[in-house]
């Protein structure tokens, strides 16, 4: 049973923490796509306190996987006791690690990948994510707007190498035939790219 209660404590309480889980129109999009879609299979890059892979628990057939990846060892914990209580732990696993040296040991068979980790990680998430997914499948990356800096002539040096990435990434999807890409701006951004392998 999906405990409702738990879930809103737990996004609550990343709020509070600022850690920057999917905000609620992003979410909303997904969520469309997720009843269109009808998955089985789910790779999530970046769990922070597992509060997206719940949503995508919630929103999915009983017997869909959500496998998803994290670094920080302290927030994998916090993700993992989190997926307890909410009551989803049977259909979301959490793999601790650099997903630049997970994903290569994954096998194929995705049917949505969803990329919300490391922005300067992103042409290598694609990469993998291409690699992973199912034909037809569909791959959604998060925070490719940045704040609006992505379509910024000037930032700041901070912000520079993460839009640089994120360029790349938008210029990777849009001029890969293999895929048809939406950029939506939704949230902070959210690339959705479908995928088409012939
Ligand atoms: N998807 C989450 C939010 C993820 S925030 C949600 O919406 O609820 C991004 C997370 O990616 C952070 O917790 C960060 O620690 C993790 N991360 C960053 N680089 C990573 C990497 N190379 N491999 C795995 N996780 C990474
Ligand atoms: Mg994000």
């Amino acid at each position: 049973m999906f405990n409702e209660e738990e879930f809103l404590k737990v996004k609550e309480k990343a709020l509070e923490n600022h850690i920057p889980i999917i905000m609620d129109d992003t979410l909303s999009t997904i969520e469309k796509i997720l009843k269109e879609k009808n998955p089985n299979k789910i790779l999530e890059i970046g769990t922070a306190v597992g509060y997206s892979a719940s949503c995508f628990a919630k929103n999915t057939n009983e017997s869909c996987i959500i496998d998803t990846i994290e670094i920080d060892e302290e927030r994998a914990k916090e993700a993992i006791e989190n997926i307890e209580k909410i009551g989803v732990s049977d259909k979301v696993n959490i793999m601790i690690g650099n997903a630049v040296d997970i994903l290569p040991t994954l096998n194929p068979g995705y049917d949505i990948v969803f990329i919300d980790a490391a922005k300067s990680k992103y042409s290598i998430f694609l990469e993998e994510g291409i690699r992973l997914i199912n034909d037809s499948g569909i791959i959604i990356a998060d925070n490719v707007l940045y704040k609006g800096y992505v379509m910024s002539d000037y930032n700041k040096h901070k912000q520079r190498t993460a839009v640089r990435h994120l360029r790349e990434y938008i210029k990777e999807v849009t001029e890969n035939p293999n895929l048809k890409t939406d950029i939506l701006e939704v949230g902070d951004g959210l690339a959705i790219s479908k995928v088409s392998k012939k």
